[in-house]
C-alpha cells in the first residue's frame, strides 16, 4: 500500500470497446478484460441499453419470497446453456458467494439425503486453486500468499497435487505420464470417500495459481472418479465460464456435468455484480419437504437476483447469439496461439500456456533449471509497468504474465497486444540486474 502511494494512481473514467481511458485522457487497452469479467468490450449498446431500460421499471426489489421477471428469464437462459442435467439455479452475487453457496448446498445435500450414511462434511480440492476470498473458499483454497495468514479460521479439507505439467508434482511429462497424477486422487477418494461432500475443482484452467491447463482427459476422469466414490463435483466456472476457454462452459469440453457449477465473472458481461450456482434437479428434489421438516436451503444474500444484474445478464447471453461471439472466437484463438510463439525465443520465458482465450507467460530466472525469480525481483510486476507505459493494463500472478482481452477484441487489436507484452518482457528481462524494483 505504500508503494501504491507513492506511484501515480491510475484513475480509470470511461471505457469504450477494449479501451480504457483515465481522468487524463490517455488510452489503455483492457488486457486483463477487467479482472476476467469484460467479454464483449466496454460500452457495448445492447448491455448499455438492459440497463436503462429495467431502470425504468425497478432497479432493486428483493427475492425473499417474491421474484422478478430478468431473474426468471435468465435462470431459464442459463438451463439452456449450462452443461445437460443441470437444471436448478441459485443466485448470489460474487464468485465467492457462488462457492460458498455450492459447498453449503453439498453438505445440506448429504444430511438430508442419506443422514443414516453419517456426516459427508469435508471436501477435496488441488494445491494452487483459487475459489475466492471469503472464508469457505479460503478453506477449499491453496495459494500461500493469499492464503497462509488467515489459516487459524479455516475448516479442514483434503487436498491433492495439481495438474502443473510444467513443474509436475511427480516429476514426469504428459502425455508418457499418463497423467499418473490422477492415482494419488482415486487414492483419497478411496480413503475419505465416506466424509467427502465434495470435490472442489476450476475446470481446464486453475486461473489465480498462475492459468494451470490441465491435460486433455483430466476433468473426464475426475468426474469418473466423482461418480464412482459418490463425491458431488462441483465445478468452479467462475473464471472460465462464459466462452473463456472457447466454449460457453469449460466442462463442455469434455461433456462433463458436475453436480454444482458455481458462475459469476463473465454472467453479466463485466457490467454488474452477479453470480448463480447451478445444479441438478436431484439435489434440488432433496432440499423439498413439510414446513417443520426445515428442508429449505438455508442461504440467502440481499441482493440476490438483483433485476439490473439480471437483466444484463440476459442481455449478454442475447450478444452471444447475436454477435456470434463463441463463433468468431475460434479463429481468434489461434491468431492468439500463433502471435505467442516468437516469445518462447525470449531467454526468461520458461513457459506459454494457452487455453481459449487467456494465455499466460511463465517468467523464469533460469530456463534450464526452471529456477524461479526471487520474488523480491517483483519481474511480473516490472513487466506489467513497463505494458502501462506502452498503453496496455495487466495483471501479473507473481511471475507469471497474464493476457485475457475481452472475447470481442480484433485480430489486429490482439497483435498490438501480445506485441506490448513481448517488447515489455524482452525490455525488462533483458535489462534486470535481479535487484528489487
Ligand atoms: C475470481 C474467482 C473467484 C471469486 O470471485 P469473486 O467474484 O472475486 O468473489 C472464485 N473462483 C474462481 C475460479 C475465480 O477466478
Amino acid at each position: 500500500m505504500r508503494e501504491w502511494e507513492q506511484e501515480e494512481p491510475l484513475i480509470i473514467e470511461r471505457g469504450k470497446g477494449p479501451y480504457l481511458i483515465d481522468t487524463e485522457g490517455n488510452r489503455y487497452l483492457d488486457g486483463t478484460s477487467s479482472i476476467w469479467v469484460n467479454l464483449h468490450g466496454h460500452r457495448h449498446p445492447t448491455l448499455d441499453r438492459a440497463i436503462k431500460r429495467q431502470l425504468d421499471k425497478v432497479a432493486h426489489s428483493t427475492l425473499f419470497g417474491l421474484s422478478n421477471p430478468p431473474a426468471i428469464q435468465l435462470a431459464r437462459a442459463l438451463i439452456r446453456i449450462a452443461p445437460k442435467g443441470l437444471a436448478r439455479v441459485f443466485y448470489s452475487d460474487n464468485g465467492s458467494t457462488a462457492v460458498e453457496v455450492a459447498l453449503k448446498m453439498a453438505v445440506q445435500y448429504w444430511q438430508q439425503r442419506s443422514p443414516e450414511a453419517g456426516p459427508k462434511h469435508s471436501f477435496l480440492h488441488l494445491k494452487l486453486a483459487y475459489h475466492g476470498d471469503t472464508i469457505g473458499a479460503v478453506s477449499v483454497g491453496n495459494i500461500e500468499l493469499f492464503h497462509s495468514r488467515f489459516k487459524s479460521l479455516l475448516f479442514h479439507a483434503v487436498e491433492a497435487d495439481p495438474p502443473y505439467c510444467y513443474r509436475c508434482p511427480l516429476s514426469l511429462t504428459y502425455p508418457s505420464c499418463r497423467m499418473a497424477c490422477l492415482d494419488p486422487i482415486e487414492q483419497i477418494l478411496k480413503e475419505h470417500h465416506r466424509t467427502l461432500a465434495g470435490f472442489i475443482i476450476e475446470p481446464l484452467v486453475q486461473a489465480a495459481a498462475g492459468m494451470l491447463t490441465s491435460p486433455p482427459g483430466y476433468l473426464k476422469r475426475i468426474r469418473e472418479l466423482c461418480t464412482k466414490y459418490n463425491v458431488l463435483l462441483i465445478a468452479d466456472e467462475v473464471a472460465t465460464g462464459f466462452g473463456r476457454t472457447g466454449k460457453m462452459f469449460a466442462c463442455q469440453h469434455e461433456q462433463v456435468t458436475p453436480d454444482l457449477m458455481a458462475i459469476s465473472k463473465g454472467l453479466t458481461g463485466g457490467y454488474m455484480p452477479l453470480a448463480a450456482t447451478l445444479t441438478t434437479d436431484e439435489i434440488y428434489q432433496a432440499f423439498l419437504g413439510k414446513y417443520e421438516d426445515f428442508k429449505t436451503f438455508f442461504h440467502g444474500h440481499s441482493y440476490t437476483g438483483n433485476p439490473l444484474s439480471c437483466a444484463v445478464a440476459l442481455a449478454n447471453l442475447e450478444v452471444f447469439k447475436k454477435d456470434k461471439t463463441l463463433v468468431r472466437l475460434q479463429p481468434k484463438i489461434k491468431t492468439m496461439a500463433r502471435l505467442l510463439q516468437p516469445l518462447w525465443q525470449l531467454p526468461h520465458v520458461g513457459d506459454i500456456r494457452q487455453r481459449g482465450f487467456i494465455a499466460a507467460i511463465e517468467l523464469v530466472e533460469d530456463k534450464k533449471t526452471r529456477k524461479p525469480y526471487p520474488l523480491e525481483t517483483r519481474m511480473g510486476h516490472r513487466v506489467t509497468q513497463e505494458a502501462r507505459r506502452h498503453g496496455l493494463l495487466l495483471r501479473p500472478l507473481g511471475h507469471i504474465i497474464v493476457l485475457l482481452p475481452p472475447l470481442s477484441t480484433d485480430a489486429l487489436t490482439l497483435a498490438r497486444m501480445v506485441a506490448t507484452v513481448h517488447r515489455a518482457i524482452a525490455t525488462v528481462t533483458g535489462t534486470s540486474s535481479l535487484t528489487p524494483a
